[in-house]
């Protein structure tokens, strides 16, 4: 269940990893929302109708992974910034992850930024791989990072500009 801080358990966010074989097909989407609100962005930005249709606006969404591209639009769209795109194939030693990032300034592609747990600690080290400024489509930035494997289920958002 959720610490004492309302933060999501690593146990928590495995129930929403996809089967194995689906995880070793490429990018899938998970989201990372618990509570009962109602909201539904997710699943109105969803273009392949990945996204299980609410039947109460208030339910919690689910995602049909073997529908799901990995598009991130749904990290863009989410307001409460709950999802996340995870990609376990981009190599042997580092998944991708998709972020929603709604600080400034944004990092630069390449640059080195600290990655955050979703307590706001520092993990480890991670590499910006794509920045995507959504700020015209009034949706949140989606920066992609590199992370260590071992971290995949930790590393949640970055910090710019590490002393
Ligand atoms: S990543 Fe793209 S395809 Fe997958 S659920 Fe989100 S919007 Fe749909
Ligand atoms: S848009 Fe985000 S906060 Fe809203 S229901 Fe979907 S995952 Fe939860």
């Amino acid at each position: 269940m959720f610490k004492k801080t309302g933060i999501a358990s690593n146990k928590m966010i495995e129930k929403l990893l996809p089967s194995a074989e689906r995880r070793k097909k490429g990018p899938y989407a998970i989201f990372e929302c618990f509570q009962e609100i109602p909201c539904n962005p997710c699943f109105t930005s969803c273009r392949v109708g990945a996204v299980e249709a609410f039947e109460d606006i208030n339910h919690i969404p689910k995602v049909h992974h073997e529908k799901c591209s990995g598009c991130g639009l749904c990290v863009s769209a989410c307001p409460g910034l709950a999802c996340f795109v995870i990609d376990e194939t981009y190599s042997d030693t580092e998944v991708l992850i998709k972020i929603p990032y709604e600080f400034l300034p944004l990092p630069k592609t390449g640059e080195t930024v600290n990655g955050l747990d979703r307590e706001g600690n520092i993990v480890t080290e991670v590499k910006v791989i794509k920045v995507q400024n959504n700020k015209k489509l009034d949706n949140t930035n989606v920066i992609t990072i590199a992370v260590p494997k071992k971290f995949m289920l930790d590393v949640r958002n970055i910090q710019v500009g590490r002393e």
